[in-house]
């Protein structure tokens, strides 16, 4: 009996090596190349590429003809064998991602629509899918799962939304929205799903902070690659960080929250400009846009130095304002080194690599990691 698990075990370790090894190459590899590296036979390999091919997820990249007679076969992956999608719930408007194995996007679409907390909302939601799934063209049957993210503390089971201000939300159960959808549904804190995507592509950085900067602000912790959330759910929440004692009022009802004085709004709604108006005054050398900018940058930074000396790791700043921050990163970098004793090399903050599309990948690479994790 024990002979008989462990044999199981180790085929399934074999089955599990074989397909990362295939996964992880950039180029097509061979059989000979995969049981070298690997140590293993080349019938065990054959028999267990035999079975990823006719299960679609490896196939023959082609044979090559040299003058010395035919080479071996060439084997890659099929990306696209698999996909999911991850769908972003905001205030104003809906983004939908799909990605394949690789987290590679096979289409990306936003829909202007204003949250509303009603069964037809989230069926319009629902239809939204089905209609972006035909425009790609995408067999339902490959669909791995569809991942939501939502601008508020998630509870640790996924099933409640606890506090959402932007969408005025507390305490809601969340099935409206998983029930209106034919298929396995993850909910995600946006934040978090914006930090996985970060930390997914920087696998060298093992523990990284992602600050979201748009109208809400909010954060992630990634943990040697994994997100921490806490004992319930409410990690990275650097948004009602008091940076000011008894200053400005904060939706979440408290005074002084970084968010009271860091939230876009403060650069964009409240002076009844867009942030690009805002950064294309900025340039221009505006001098009250100038001070409003210096102001923020203030108490940016007066947060960043508090997450920086409390954690201690590298930081991400995202969210809508991390796209106009490319000139202002040096200027940020050296004013959070002037705060902290420690520091006197900012390189541990840079900007998000996937911009506005970061929370819905994230939130879709959930079970694009479940699957590979599955073998
Ligand atoms: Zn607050």
């Amino acid at each position: 009996m024990q002979k008989a698990l462990t044999s199981a075990a180790l085929k399934q370790t074999n089955r599990r090596r074989i397909y990362q090894y295939v996964y992880q190459s950039s180029e097509p590899v061979t059989k000979q190349e995969i049981a070298g590296a690997l140590g293993l036979s080349l019938p065990t390999v054959s028999g267990n590429l035999n079975e990823f091919l006719e299960e679609g997820l490896l196939s023959y990249s082609g044979t090559q003809a040299s003058t010395g007679g035919r080479k071996p076969r060439t084997i890659s992956l099929v990306a696209d064998a698999r996909y999911s999608v991850g769908i972003s719930i905001m205030d104003d408007a809906v983004r939908m991602v799909a990605i394949d194995l690789r987290a590679q996007e096979l289409g990306y679409r936003k829909y202007p629509k204003h949250f509303c907390h009603k069964p037809d909302y989230y069926q319009q939601i629902a239809e939204l899918l089905e209609e972006f799934l035909d425009s790609l063209s995408l067999d339902r049957s490959r669909l791995l799962g569809v991942g939501i993210t939502v601008p508020g503390i998630v509870d640790a089971e996924r099933t409640l939304l606890v506090f959402a201000p932007t969408l005025e939300l507390r305490n809601v159960p969340m099935c409206q929205l998983t029930d209106a959808f034919p298929y396995p549904v993850r909910m995600e804190n946006d934040a978090n799903a914006s930090g996985y995507a970060e930390s997914w592509t920087r696998k060298e950085t093992r523990n990284l902070i992602y600050l979201s900067l748009e109208r809400g602000v909010g954060g992630a912790i990634l943990m040697g690659n994994r997100p921490y959330t806490g004992d319930n759910g409410r990690s990275g929440e650097f948004g009602h960080i008091c940076i000011v004692p008894d200053g400005r009022p904060c939706r979440c009802g408290k005074r002084g929250c970084l968010e009271a004085y860091c939230s876009t709004s403060r650069l964009s709604d409240d002076l009844g400009i867009t942030l690009e108006e805002f950064f294309s005054m900025l340039k221009c050398g505006n001098q009250q846009i100038a001070l409003t900018w210096e102001q923020y940058r203030h108490h940016l930074t007066d947060g960043l130095a508090i997450i920086r000396m409390s954690l201690d790791c590298d930081i991400v700043l995202g969210g809508m304002l991390a796209a106009y921050l490319e000139d202002q990163l040096e200027l940020i970098r050296q004013e959070v080194c002037q705060k902290t004793p420690f520091d006197e090399d900012g390189s541990f903050l840079s900007l998000d690599c996937f911009k506005s599309h970061s929370a819905c990948v994230g939130v879709a690479l959930y079970d694009i990691n479940h699957f590979l994790d599955s073998f």
